[in-house]
């Protein structure tokens, strides 16, 4: 599973690709280095992707031009998103690995040792269906920021266009 990893400019994996440099930056600026300023333009970025899945086609804020899901899908998925942003830092890095790799579902093992091993799975917030695994981004924020999980209706076969037409 790809993950978002720390590095130093000019030093990124060549596995890796860069998302502290464009196109990828973020284009919402933190003006206080912070993590709630991190945190807070992380999520301005995530919202501003979902709110673009929802407008029609060819729509773009305008003066904000970001490459679009198709882009994020095709360049970055598969591959590890190196950012400068320390390891336990919100970084939109994770962001951005939501949106360009499929949310995983990750069957529970049993441990060689005894028990089973399972992922947090997330369920939709409409039905209560299993979506599949927690993203690295909705960890985040409910393991440092005591966030609720984000709502997840709109990835719902069920309840997508309910989701929709309520917004
Ligand atoms: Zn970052
Ligand atoms: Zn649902």
């Amino acid at each position: 599973m790809p993950d978002r990893i720390v590095s130093a400019p000019l030093h990124t994996p060549p596995s890796a690709v860069a998302v502290f440099e464009a196109p990828w930056a973020n284009p919402f600026y933190c003006l206080t280095d912070s993590s709630a300023g991190r945190y807070a333009t992380a999520a301005e970025l995530r919202t501003f992707l979902r709110t673009r899945r929802r407008m029609p086609p060819g729509w773009s804020d305008p003066g904000l031009l970001y490459p679009s899901d198709e882009q994020i899908r095709a360049e970055l998925g598969g591959r590890d998103l190196a950012c400068t942003c320390a390891e336990d830092e919100p970084c939109h890095g994770l962001v951005l690995l939501e949106v360009a790799n499929p949310r995983p579902t990750t069957p529970d093992e049993p441990h060689p040792e005894g028990g089973t091993r399972f992922t947090v799975k997330r369920c939709c917030n409409g039905c209560g269906e299993v979506l599949g695994d927690v993203t690295a981004w909705e960890m985040h924020l409910a393991v440092h920021w005591s966030v609720p999980l984000p709502d997840v209706r709109d990835e719902c076969p069920t309840c997508t266009p309910v989701a929709v037409a309520e917004r």
